[in-house]
């Protein structure tokens, strides 16, 4: 039982003897080239300036120079005492030293006089160093009281301060053009007091499910009919890439529909993305519209799930027809899609990162096509470890659900043992 392979399902009721899952693997457009296609056309956005809460994940369009030092006066990495460091160098426990506190300097305030020897000031974090200290001693080495304070060891001269410009120093490009702005970038940009900066718009991207199948999620579905599932799917997948989605809705199987609800969406939409009757024996209704706007090509990439696709340009936008199958419209939206929208957005890193993990079950499939498989990746012992999450059929929701991570088998891999490596890419959330 446990050298059982799991056979990979042939796509729902297209595979099979005579099937057309069946043309020779010449025919179908490798992966790579497919991407390297797309990637190709798809233009870089324009710049707009935009407010500091609202550009969280967008990629900057200019260099950021501090226009001052950051910070911008020494001041105390402590709460404690300001003081000379060579007044308290004999002071240990047994004998501590004895200063007078001449002010109190709490974070906001600034000193108004020049310590002297035998002085110090007691002085909150933040706060400025005031003149004549060069160090800062912490409470806790002390016994205070408001106007004399023992001092209980010493000091290195400069220890405990936060040096003026040592963040940052005025006139350094503090953040670099293509930087993508995390929240950590976001503080940086408000402490240089830059409060709207230039990035590469957010592209926006309209969706429509076409299926005369296909029913709103809020209704309850007649004979023969389903919920529309993959136009949800995608628009959080969009949602998630930080683009602005449109949503255009459903359209039928009916290409007066279609054509309305295309022209709609290439009004203000940067790209345009269709699920469902890309296949051949969906008579290509989504091809044959789409193709009325411009030039868009029927693919036939060698992959599993999403083989058949439709790419090009309609009225000057990036258009997308991806298969119905639920599964394989969210992958080829991963696989091809993800890598497009990042690069309209300006981002430079297009793909994510792959990682060599231990299969832990054997897995046999078919020569011709990548495969991506929905997989569970755990990191056991500084190992990663995968495994699939169940039954891999094109249709099953669940397989995406579950998973938290793609193994990834190339054209020509037939079988993989348990205990070997395969190649992983992991999903955005924690392992
Ligand atoms: P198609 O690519 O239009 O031939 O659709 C392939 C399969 O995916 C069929 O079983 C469809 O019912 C299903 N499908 C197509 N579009 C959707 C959708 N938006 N939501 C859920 N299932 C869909
Ligand atoms: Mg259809």
């Amino acid at each position: 039982m446990k050298n059982d392979a799991k056979t990979q399902e042939t796509e729902s009721g297209r595979g099979g003897p005579g099937g057309r899952d069946r043309n020779p693997a010449g025919d179908l457009l490798p992966v790579e080239e497919a991407r390297r296609r797309i990637l190709a056309l798809v233009p870089i956005l324009a710049a707009v300036e935009v407010p500091i809460l609202e550009l969280r994940g967008q990629v900057l369009a200019e260099d950021i120079r501090a226009g001052e030092d950051i910070p911008p006066f020494d001041n105390s990495a402590m709460d404690g005492y300001a003081l000379s460091a060579a007044d308290v160098a004999a002071a240990t426990p047994t004998h501590p030293v004895a200063l007078e506190v001449v002010e109190h300097l709490p974070a906001g305030t600034v000193s108004r006089r020049t310590l002297a020897a035998g002085q110090a000031a007691r002085i909150m974090t933040g706060a400025p160093i005031p003149p004549g200290a060069d160090a800062v001693v912490m409470v806790e080495t002390t016994d205070g009281g408001r106007e004399r304070v023992l001092v209980r060891g010493g000091v290195r001269p400069g220890e405990n301060l936060r040096r003026r410009g040592e963040s940052v120093v005025a006139g350094e490009v503090a953040l670099a053009r293509g930087t993508v702005l995390r929240p950590a970038e976001m503080a940086m940009l408000a402490t240089l007091g830059r409060t709207r900066v230039r990035v590469i718009r957010r592209p926006q991207v309209a969706l429509l499910s076409t299926g005369a199948e296909l029913v709103p999620p809020d209704a309850t579905p007649g004979p023969g009919q389903i919920r529309d599932s993959n136009r949800f799917g995608l628009l959080g997948q969009v949602a998630e890439l930080g683009c602005v989605s449109i949503d255009l809705g459903l359209a039928g199987d009916d290409a007066a529909q279609l054509r309305a609800l295309i022209d709609r969406g290439l009004g203000d939409a940067d790209c345009l993305i269709t699920s469902g009757g890309v296949s051949v024996g969906d008579f290509d209704l989504t091809r044959r519209v789409l193709g009325e706007f411009g030039p868009v090509e029927s693919w036939r990439v060698a992959m599993k799930p999403g083989m058949p696709q439709v790419f090009g340009l309609a009225r000057g936008k990036v258009v997308f027809g991806l298969p119905g199958n639920p599964v394989s419209s969210m992958i080829v939206f991963d696989q091809f899609v993800r890598p497009a929208l990042l690069k309209m957005s300006g981002h430079r890193q297009l793909e994510r990162p792959r990682w060599p993990a231990i299969l832990d079950e054997p897995i046999h499939k078919p020569a011709g096509k990548v495969h991506f498989l929905r997989a569970v990746v755990e990191n056991r012992a500084g190992i990663l470890h995968a495994r699939t999450t169940g039954p891999q059929g094109s249709g099953i929701l669940k397989s995406l659900t579950l998973a938290n991570a793609l193994i990834i088998l190339d054209r020509d891999v037939t079988r993989v043992e348990a205990g070997e490596r395969v190649t992983v890419e992991l999903f955005d959330r924690p392992v």
